[in-house]
């Protein structure tokens, strides 16, 4: 156990964590983690857990990459910093900038470095903003994003999330507006999935018309959502999407931190999904998780416009393009590249992670088993076929979670869905292994529950 070991006291004493009950975690005790190999995790009591969310969804290469590693000493060791603000920039910053423009879909030949998702979002803000003044239409201000997106947890990346539990801490945006999430199995009732799909993205249509065109912006989504419970639209959702802002002239964004860089099976969500968006936010896997690294791609149709007119664009961070974190990022993009990681997961492990996950739809507790590539969700219900609540305050869910994480599988829950994102390096005996840890979680629950 990790109580009363003096690390334990140490956090409790000293360290405020993210996204965590002050009060609550002093009572209890927090997992601390010293050691990571491959696709496990280890405690201070040695305990090994598959780690079925890839640290926060960023480890998409798992933990033991060592070109990486080097990339960033060697890094440190040549020229640990340096700033790109005065007219100046570093070799390896500029390189990383000509990858991700390599990888990209074509539109896309500018890069914008932060060092989140969060602040990669408050900059799409920014830029946007910024290219509607420039355009002489300065009244386009407002941002459509959608319930249950999770941006990121600045002001403004949490004014744009649909979190009303952020919400209600501070007081957001004013230029932001949110519309429904294609979550198919609470709010598709008897439609079917494209019906529904259409139906969804409709909302987007008259929500512009009802702010009026001229003052809408730019509309944000995650390809799939993930924080949200990994909310995977119908194939109807996003060309109804695309074809609604192209119709109205706003632009589309594209918030690729946690689809991008293979986990839908290609490079970014946008490629699977069949879009094109205007801009599109990075972060977490694109150095697999280990430097702080994000940025926005901004498209031609953009960039033209931000570099025709002179006058300075009045935003940047100390870190951006920080030469470290580009240096993983060049180490991790040539990784993907030259081992065609997504190319091969995408022919083999992600099918498999798929096929094996929806075994457990028959399960008694499983109501729902969605997701693609290598993010899944299930959705702890009554019984396999009715849309019932297994327990009161997503109890269910939450439960189904903590045996998983005592029976060594690290899985998130979001409401009742029980989110896994493993990494794509994995091979099909550990993905028999995730499900095997996951199905004693469901049966431990099931049995609580007298079911
Ligand atoms: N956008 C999405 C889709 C995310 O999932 C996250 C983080 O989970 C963010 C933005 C925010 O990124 P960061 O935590 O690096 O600020």
């Amino acid at each position: 156990s990790h109580n009363n070991t003096s690390l334990n006291t140490l956090d409790k004493t000293h360290f405020l964590h993210p996204f965590t009950d002050f009060k609550e975690y002093k009572a209890t005790d927090t997992a601390i983690y010293t050691k990571a190999e491959h696709i496990y995790i280890y405690d201070e009591a040695g305990k090994e857990l598959i780690d079925g969310m890839s640290g926060l969804w960023c480890c998409n290469l798992g933990y033991s990459q060592p070109k990486i590693n080097e990339a960033i000493s060697n890094q440190l060791n040549s020229l640990p910093f340096y700033n790109s603000f005065f007219q100046c920039t570093t070799d390896v910053t500029v390189k990383m900038a000509k990858a991700l423009v390599d990888i990209s879909p074509a539109q896309f030949n500018h890069v914008f470095f932060t060092n989140s998702g969060s602040e990669a979002n408050d900059t799409n803000i920014r830029l946007v903003h910024r290219y509607y003044d420039l355009l002489g239409k300065p009244s386009k201000k407002i941002f459509i994003s959608r319930h249950g997106a999770y941006h990121g947890s600045t002001i403004a990346a949490g004014s744009l999330g649909g979190f009303s539990g952020m919400h209600k801490q501070y007081t957001g945006l004013s230029y932001v507006e949110h519309i429904g999430q294609p979550n198919w199995f609470t709010e598709g009732g008897d439609m079917d999935k494209a019906e529904f799909g259409i139906k969804v993205a409709q909302e987007l249509a008259a929500k512009i018309d009802e702010l009026g065109e001229e003052n809408v912006a730019a509309f944000i989504a995650e390809p799939i959502q993930g924080a949200g419970g990994v909310i995977v639209p119908p194939e109807t959702y996003w060309p109804e999407i695309s074809r609604i802002c192209k119709e109205r002239d706003i632009l589309l964004i594209s918030d690729e931190v946690i689809c991008g860089f293979g986990r839908t099976g290609d490079w970014f969500g946008a490629q699977t999904f069949g879009f094109e968006p205007d801009l599109m936010t990075f972060a977490k896997a694109v150095t697999n998780g280990y430097q702080p690294l994000g940025g926005v791609l901004v498209s031609d149709k953009v960039a033209d416009v931000l570099s025709a007119d002179g006058g300075e664009f009045t935003h940047g961070f100390t870190y951006s393009g920080h030469p470290a974190a580009c240096a993983a990022g060049i180490a991790t993009i040539d990784i993907l590249k030259n081992d065609k990681v997504i190319e091969n997961a995408a022919a083999d492990i992600m099918p498999y992670f798929q096929a094996q996950l929806r075994t457990l739809e028959s399960h008694p507790i499983v109501g729902e088993v969605r997701g693609m590539g290598m993010v899944a969700a299930l959705e702890i219900a009554k019984n396999n076929s009715a849309k019932e609540r297994l327990a009161p305050d997503c109890a269910g869910g939450a439960m189904v979670k903590t045996h998983a994480i005592n029976h060594g599988l690290m899985v998130r829950s979001v409401g009742d869905a029980i989110v896994t994102a493993p990494p794509m390096v994995c091979n099909r005996e550990e993905i028999d292994l995730l499900i095997a840890r996951l199905t004693i979680a469901l049966d431990y629950t099931a049995k609580h529950y007298g079911i």
